[in-house]
């Protein structure tokens, strides 16, 4: 969610297998605050809230209506979260003035009698606001954006611009009517009831009603001059909200999302739960899966050119799941984010697997991991599920998103595809419009299932840490058999487990290929295989399913067979690892072989960053072709490799790349690669392209960057 919510970046760095170095560790978790679950004194039903937005002053004024039960008998008073605003009255529902109290954080309202259990009440707050730190956000004009306002209210900023309790455990409805300046349209959360004109102040109200309960945080508006573009999924509304200027990027950027509602309606066990949705462009960092409502960072509009390299359904995707994961069933505490980010990222997975298939979808997974292994190797590793932690945004990291997901990912594994989608169904009826905390989930997996995976949960959720393996392979001639000793060499400390993992390990021989499972349960454990002859290729952990790092040191032979031979993980991880090999001239044929004609493109690109390493005179002829490949991304990393090479004689390779090529990116590579090569009677090129227009200006930031680099070598 919001700035933690990710666009989706194709950069997939092949982490290699890493020797198991404690990891220098930059952020000690258990120093952070320990934190508990909020508790109410009342339930808090309905806000209904009046608010006049005025662009000009950047001011608000607010009228909120709070409907609210008491939780226990003698409730006195109420004390709601508010913040940057100033309350000038307060009335019960007869009209009567209420007694209150405002401190920097807080309003507290004096009810005329005690409030008994069960007792509904209603009373009105009047307040003002001017330049909010938070909560609302009012922005200028750019070349970016028009002049709007928005709600920013992610993960508890709400109540700087209405008083409320202001914690997701508590779910409400509400409405909102805020009142904007004519030329605006106001988007927000539920059905659209009425557009108000009032010709005479030159103001529009809308009032828009969210009659299902959600949390507070996903309580949004934003105002500013949109277009509005219809779309539809059956009877259910689709609308995109964008600028004016990205009108005609609005079909390649969202153009899937009724597609999408189609699949998370049959992959969830349940219909989409709101009334409408909309994506509404505003200029944050991410994106904000406000109910109904998802607040978009205007940055991920693309047009159909850079589509291929910029793809928004990463992050459309992801998005749009959490209407499930995260607004039908919510977090009830920050120690569970898990429940909202790591089903979102699994399911931004799901569908990037549906959409573009197998190979596309096993390099989506390996990147989520690299994600986390970065993570956990340069900063810290921590328990999933921690009541640690500083800030509630402390938890929206590298260990939330992309390892939860693989957590999510291992459970599939083990319970087997009717038994994991049938629990995350069970898991959404259950608990639909409630908020949830792990050990409901972990319910659903027994109720559903009938099994106790306790172990599981225990050392993925709850514990620190992942296995790093050490495996060697011996083929034995005299009794035909392969020998595999596994060893956990983590550092044990800080809580990390030995782990229980059930893991595929495939022996490839001339005959074909067989796998087994085995169960890893100590530190150290050794398997037998039979095998008539010696393996071609013995994989560990076949399918890339676990949390992990390897080491697995392969003969020169097994990996060649493997670059030409395994999965698209596998010939990835093998292109890497022929670096080991590098003076061997075996190792340049099969990458060139694979650079240039592997089916997969990830592939490709990991063969020509492998060639790049290679002091090969016969490279720049290879790294030529392949700077003409399919895919930009291989493109790119041709052009990166090239321009390494600082020779001026390719020069006018780069040039007619930047005239032909249709990708933004590789453009903007191919000038860089012309500053790598240091001619300063380049500069004049470069300055006209530094005045190219491009998507995200790639081509004039990679012009100022080359012009810079040419200034900064010595000249001949
Ligand atoms: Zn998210």
């Amino acid at each position: 969610m919001n700035s933690t919510c990710r666009l989706v970046t194709r950069a997939i760095v092949l982490v290699l297998a890493l020797a198991a170095s404690a990891a220098a560790q930059q952020v000690d978790w258990s120093k952070k605050a320990l934190q508990s679950e909020r508790s109410r004194t009342y339930d808090a039903l309905h806000y209904r809230i009046a608010i006049r937005l005025n662009l000009d002053q950047q001011s608000f004024d607010g009228e909120t209506t709070v409907t609210l039960t008491a939780l226990g008998d003698g409730l006195e008073t109420v004390v709601l979260d508010a913040e940057e605003f100033t309350v000038t009255k307060v009335v019960s529902e007869w009209g009567e003035p209420l007694e209150f109290t405002q401190s920097d954080k807080a309003l507290a309202v004096r009810m005329p009698q005690p409030l008994k259990r069960g007792e509904t009440r209603s009373f009105t707050c009047s307040y003002h606001g001017e330049n909010p730190k938070a909560g609302l956000r009012f922005v200028a004009e750019s070349a970016d954006n028009p002049r709007l306002v928005f709600s920013d209210s992610w993960p508890d900023r709400v109540h700087h611009w209405f008083p409320c309790f202001d914690y997701p455990n508590d779910k409400v409805t509400n409405e909102i009517l805020a009142t904007v300046s004519a030329d605006l349209k106001v988007g927000a959360n539920g059905r659209l009831v009425s557009v108000v004109e009032n010709k005479a102040a030159g103001t529009v109200t809308y009032h828009w009603s969210q009659d299902l309960p959600h949390s507070t945080y996903l309580i949004f508006l934003a105002a500013a001059p949109y277009v509005v573009v219809h779309d539809a999924y059956g009877t259910l509304p689709v609308n995109y909200w964008v600028y004016p200027q990205d009108e005609k990027k609005v079909v390649p950027t969202y153009g899937k999302t009724p597609k999408m509602i189609e699949y998370f309606n049959r992959t969830f066990g349940y219909d989409y739960p709101w009334q409408k949705y909309d994506q509404i462009s505003v200029p944050s960092g991410g994106g904000a899966e406000s109910t109904s409502a998802t607040a978009m960072t205007h940055r991920i509009m693309v047009d159909e050119k850079n589509e291929s390299e910029f793809s928004a359904v990463g992050i459309v995707s992801h998005e749009l799941a959490h209407q499930w994961w995260g607004d039908l069933i919510t977090l009830r505490s920050w120690a569970h984010t898990w429940l909202n980010e790591s089903f979102g990222t699994y399911s931004d997975y799901l569908y990037f697997h549906y959409d573009k298939g197998g190979d596309e979808g096993a390099l989506n997974l390996q990147g989520k991991l690299n994600s986390y292994l970065r993570e956990a190797k340069t900063r810290y590793v921590r328990p999933i599920v921690s009541d640690r932690y500083d800030q509630p945004g402390d938890m929206f990291d590298s260990h939330t998103y992309p390892k939860g997901a693989l957590v999510l990912h291992m459970l599939r594994d083990l319970l087997g595809d009717a038994a994991f989608f049938d629990t995350l169904k069970h898991f959404l009826h259950r608990y639909a419009f409630d908020a949830v905390d792990t050990s409901d989930f972990i319910r659903s997996v027994k109720t559903v299932t009938g099994q106790n995976l306790d172990w599981f949960f225990d050392q993925w959720l709850f514990k620190p840490g992942h296995p790093i393996f050490d495996v060697r392979s011996d083929w034995d001639l005299a009794r035909k058999m392969v020998t595999l000793k596994v060893t956990q060499v983590q550092d044990f400390t800080r809580g990390i487990p030995v782990f229980r993992v059930p893991v595929v390990v495939a022996i490839v021989t001339a005959a074909g290929k067989s796998t087994r499972t085995v169960w890893v349960r100590d530190r150290e454990e050794t398997f037998e295989f039979p095998s008539q002859t010696r393996p071609l290729l013995v994989r560990f952990d076949e399918g890339n399913i676990l949390i992990k790092e390897v080491t697995f040191p392969k003969e020169h032979d097994e990996l060649l067979y493997q670059l030409a031979h395994d999965d698209v993980i596998g010939r990835m991880s093998a292109a890497a690892e022929l670096l080991r090999f590098k003076d061997d001239p075996k190792s340049f044929d099969a990458l060139a072989v694979s650079a240039q004609g592997d089916p997969f493109w990830a592939v490709r690109r990991g063969a020509v960053e492998a060639l790049a390493r290679l002091a090969e005179p016969r490279r720049a002829a290879i790294l030529t072709k392949t700077a003409l490949d399919r895919h930009a991304s291989v493109r790119t990393a041709s052009l990166v490799a090239l321009g390494d090479l600082k020779d001026r004689g390719l020069v006018d390779v780069f040039k007619e790349r930047f005239a032909k090529d249709g990708s933004d990116a590789v453009r903007a590579e191919s000038l860089r690669a012309i500053g790598k090569a240091g001619d300063r009677s380049t500069i004049p090129f470069l300055e006209v392209c530094a005045a190219v227009g491009s998507f995200r200006n790639m081509i004039a930031t990679a012009a100022k960057q080359a012009i810079a680099s040419v200034e900064s070598q010595k000249q001949p």
